[in-house]
């Protein structure tokens, strides 16, 4: 950050804070050079909220962690990787826009099943079956049943 008054690269957060409202933060700095103050405005680019895992730990969002888990699901199946991206997208863009700090995992895993059978249900189905932990094979039996119903009215 460019100090707008001296143009010295050697600023200080004195202070920073969270707008909710428009989702910015503001930030107050000193120059180190000049020693001026001023204020700027960021665009909260990493309000992704934290991840309550099922254990109550607390994670970073790691968007590299869920691009894994949609490609694990994915592995050999014809969907392309621009599709995978709008997915990871459309996840992101849902976590940003709950406006809390904090989502819980499990919450993530509904909106990854959502794109999945979206995108590809043989995925969904091996996304599903992990990530629900299906109690009994009855229950996967269903899963499959309802999918393809599902798949016979859409026709
Ligand atoms: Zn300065």
């Amino acid at each position: 950050m460019y100090c707008p008054f001296c143009n010295a690269n050697d600023t200080k957060v004195t202070d920073s804070r969270l707008i909710r409202e428009n989702n910015q933060i503001r930030r107050r700095r000193e120059c180190l050079d000049c020693k001026e103050r001023f204020t700027t405005y960021e665009t909260a680019e990493l309000s992704l909220p934290r991840l309550i895992k099922r254990d109550g730990r607390r994670d970073p969002f790691n968007e590299s962690k869920l691009r894994a888990g949609l490609l694990r699901a994915l592995e050999k199946r014809p969907v392309s990787l621009e599709q995978i991206e709008t997915a990871i997208n459309h996840i992101i863009r849902k976590a940003r826009t709950q406006g809390e700090r904090e989502i819980s995992s499990a919450q993530i895993g509904e909106w990854v099943m959502e794109e999945l059978h979206n995108l590809d249900q043989v995925a969904y189905v091996r996304f599903a079956s992990v990530y629900r932990s299906f109690q009994d094979i009855n229950e996967f039996r269903e899963e499959i049943t309802r999918l393809e119903k599902n798949a016979k009215s859409e026709k």
